[in-house]
């Protein structure tokens, strides 16, 4: 679960790390009473569950209460469209009212698990603030990436390591390790997933500071932090997302036009790359679950066709617990509920296949079976 960054800094200040004085605001008489304690000389800050802000005319820094309100007017209950959140963008339901801090350098450093290596993995760069994305991709080696041991956890010879990849001195240095230690700290105790900060600032006067943070937890270790709920923000997530996630559904909404059904993480990745081989792009990431209903069957695929760029669906099904029959009446029973207008393409393989394409082809509903997935990827492409 992404949180925002005020909840973000809230958490980081209680871990020692430094992060600039603000207030998050909600409506623009809280923003001006925010502006007027600090004497108009804020930074304001879009809160979105994603990056690009900056460039996006989401974060801007103010130096009287009248152009602060006025810059807030617009910004507030807008949507902000960036790199990061796709051209419907994502509404601004609040903002960050901070105090300005005096940037000198903004460096970049985040802490996140590396699942390959099976540990956290530390990565910092010199070159922070908003080019990072460029940086990672023409000057790689401005990048570096320190794993943590996880029998012996955080060594300050990791931070001394980064400190020297940073060319701080040898104070900076200090405060960079403890920094790392406490972020460390964090994402262990939260059971967060990302820590990003970026730009982690050095301040005019020598400071290091974390002026943006992105952070995520770890949704399967929700069970051990029930108070993470109060910080979900439903309106920063996708809509089909939420829904599916309401009714237990695995659910990633893709940007192509082939909604996708199928039972099973790994058959459902193998459908959609069999899709791309065809030159078509899945609309959307859906596995249905090894024992699944007739109902939730048929709650999937109404999720997928209420999808508007789905133009065609294709139901990929390896019946084992989760038989052929079974999701062929999940299919029949939506179609009788909703009005489809896109092309049904449907493979069932293993137990009941027979019995699901009979229930298929009598209930008289317009889908096109195929015996193999390459047949039903030809169809897909055609
Ligand atoms: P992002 O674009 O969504 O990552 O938003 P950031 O919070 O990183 O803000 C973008 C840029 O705004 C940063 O790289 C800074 O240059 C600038 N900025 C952010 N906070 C402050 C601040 O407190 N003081 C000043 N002077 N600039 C800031
Ligand atoms: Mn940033």
């Amino acid at each position: 679960m992404k949180l925002h960054e005020y909840q973000a800094k809230e958490i980081l200040s209680t871990f020692g790390v430094p992060v600039p004085s603000g207030k998050v605001a909600k409506s623009l008489d809280e923003v001006e009473k925010l502006l007027d304690s600090l004497e108009g000389k804020a930074v304001i800050k879009a809160q979105v569950h994603a990056g690009g802000r900056g460039k996006a005319g989401g974060v801007k820094v103010v130096t009287d209460v009248e152009s602060g309100k006025a810059f807030a007017k617009g910004l507030l209950n807008s949507t902000l469209v960036t790199v990061q959140t796709g051209p419907s963008g994502v509404p601004v339901n609040s903002l960050l009212i901070e105090e300005i801090i005096q940037i000198e350098k903004e460096l970049y450093l985040s802490v996140t698990i590396d699942g390959g290596a099976k540990s956290i993995v530390i990565i910092a760069s010199e070159e922070g603030g908003m080019e990072i994305e460029e940086v990672a991709e023409k000057s790689p080696e401005k990048i570096k990436q320190l794993h943590v041991n996880p029998i012996s956890g955080y060594q300050p010879y990791l931070g001394r390591e980064i400190a020297a990849f940073l060319n701080m001195d040898s104070k900076q240095a200090r405060s960079l390790s403890s920094l790392l230690a406490n972020l460390i700290r964090t994402l262990n105790d939260k059971d967060l997933s990302l820590i990003e900060i970026n730009p982690l600032v050095i301040t005019s006067d020598g400071q290091l500071v974390a002026a943006d943070t992105k952070m995520d937890t770890d949704e399967n270790a929700d069970f051990r932090h029930p108070a993470n709920e109060s910080l979900r923000d439903p309106e920063q997530e996708d809509p089909l997302e939420r829904i599916a996630n309401e009714k237990g559904i695995q659910y990633v909404k893709l940007d192509g036009d082939v909604g996708c059904m199928v039972n099973g993480a790994g058959l459902a990745m193998a459908t959609m790359d069999v899709i791309a081989q065809v030159g078509s792009s899945p609309a959307n990431f859906l596995d249905v679950g090894g024992g699944g209903s007739e109902e939730q069957v048929s709650e999937a695929f109404k999720l997928i066709v209420s999808d508007p760029s789905v133009k065609k669906v294709l139901i990929n099904v390896f019946g084992g617990i989760l038989r052929c029959d079974v999701v062929a009446n999940g299919v029949v029973s939506a179609y009788k509920d909703i009005d489809v207008k896109v092309p049904i393409i449907v493979r069932m393989t293993g137990t009941n296949s027979e019995e699901g394409g009979e229930i298929l082809r009598e209930s008289g509903i317009p889908v096109s079976v195929a015996n193999d997935l390459s047949e039903a990827a030809q169809l897909i492409a055609n």
